[in-house]
């Protein structure tokens, strides 16, 4: 067999290769212009190559790359701040990714279960169609069989329950397993944001049965709903909740949020990460929140949100394959038959977006999106919508 590249299978790569990129916009290595409402898999969320971010970074390159968490690091020092001032949160742990952000929020919970709770064997529920990393206790954790496939044994102690679904509650009262992890919007599964009702229920029992709230907000997070995170906008306070693919602008890091009472379980040795926060990451993800919080980032979510969802209702008034448009923010799902026809048709109209679950096209354009840029997507997408039909 011939060889056509030297990167292993994991990914369906679309044909197209991205060299450069601005804001909104992406460009290949032909100089064509792409529309981008990807952002990198809601990772670039002040666009692409944001002066404020970049600035830092330039900045930083001279200083310090690397030094390890054996010494104080003062940038990380300042971004956990930051990030706990604009939260409830007490203390922040760094690492690399949304993976492994929730791997240490299950292994906090574990710890908090087993040493202060003195339970044997803690279960931690998740749910259906949930989605939270490709490591071996994330995957496990995950509620989607084809993301387990093959790769039994899985860890023990994960519960899958069905999203949205009183019967999960009753569970939740009848078992008080030692925490219960979920996503407020579940994005790979579907963009299907929790039920407000039911997110009240669950967190009424949950706080009557000492059950741990662990939030997965690595795709909800940042912003991406219009609000710093998305648990704000369902009047409660998680134990912990996990960050990523937004807080670097795309340069790699996760964090772990936590109250004190949960976090006192760690002490040092019992949990770590080499790269975790290092200088530059710390720097990326500075800078990211200080522009969110200093330029009005989540009131322009917001109004555009609005604006973009109201237009996309009155497509779905006028293209019945639009079965439904739903999300919250700027995580957008769309229901329709052939997402992923329709994400290639666009893609040769020079528009990037995603697919979300089985029928789910998943819009995700950058924050700091423009009403122009907007109208741009809905003439692309009638055009798809249109060719669709035939
Ligand atoms: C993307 C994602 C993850 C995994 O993040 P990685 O950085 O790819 O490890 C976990 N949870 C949710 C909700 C995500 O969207």
């Amino acid at each position: 067999m011939l060889k056509t590249s030297s990167l292993m299978n994991t990914y369906k790569r679309a044909p197209l290769s991205i060299a450069k990129g601005k804001g909104s916009f992406v460009w290949d290595e032909n100089g064509n212009q792409y529309l981008d409402f990807t952002s990198g898999i809601a990772t670039c969320n002040l666009g692409h190559v944001p002066e404020a971010v970049k600035n830092a970074l330039v900045n930083q390159l001279d200083q310090l790359w690397h030094c390890s968490n054996l010494y104080q690091i003062k940038i990380q020092e300042d971004l956990a701040q930051i990030l706990t001032e604009n939260s409830c949160f007490d203390v922040a742990f760094f690492c690399n990714s949304g993976a492994e952000a929730n791997e240490a929020a299950i292994k906090l919970a574990r710890l908090y279960a087993s040493q202060i709770k003195q339970i044997n064997n803690p279960e931690i529920v998740t749910f259906k169609q949930s989605f939270h990393g490709r490591t071996m206790a994330t995957l496990s954790a995950t509620g989607q069989e084809k993301i387990q496939k093959g790769f039994e044994p899985l860890l023990e102690g994960f519960t899958y329950l069905p999203y949205n679904d009183s019967s999960a509650l009753d569970y939740l009262k009848n078992q008080s397993p030692a925490a219960v992890m979920l996503e407020l919007v579940q994005g790979e599964g579907g963009v299907i944001p929790a039920d407000k009702e039911w997110i009240e229920k669950l967190v009424s029992i949950s706080k009557c049965n000492d059950i741990l709230i662990i939030v997965d907000e690595v795709q909800t997070g940042m912003g991406r709903t219009g609000t710093l995170f998305a648990y704000e906008q369902y009047n409660f306070e998680p134990d912990i909740i996990t960050s990523a693919k937004g807080l670097g602008s795309g340069f790699p890091i996760g964090a772990m949020l936590a109250k004190e009472h949960v976090a006192k379980a760690f002490g040092p040795g019992t949990h770590g990460s080499t790269f975790g926060g290092n200088p530059l990451a710390s720097t990326a993800g500075l800078a990211t929140v200080q522009y969110i919080l200093s330029n009005e980032v989540l009131g322009h979510v917001q109004s555009q949100s609005k604006y973009f969802f109201s237009e996309l209702e009155k497509l779905k008034t006028v293209y019945p394959q639009i079965k439904e448009v739903r999300g919250r923010g700027l995580l957008i799902g769309i229901v329709l038959e052939n997402a992923g026809y329709l994400v290639e048709l666009a893609r040769e109209e020079k528009l990037l977006i995603l697919t979300a679950g089985e029928n789910v096209v998943r819009l995700l354009p950058p924050l700091t999106v423009t009403n122009e840029e907007m109208d741009l997507f809905l003439i692309s997408f009638k055009k798809i919508l249109a060719k669709m039909e035939r």
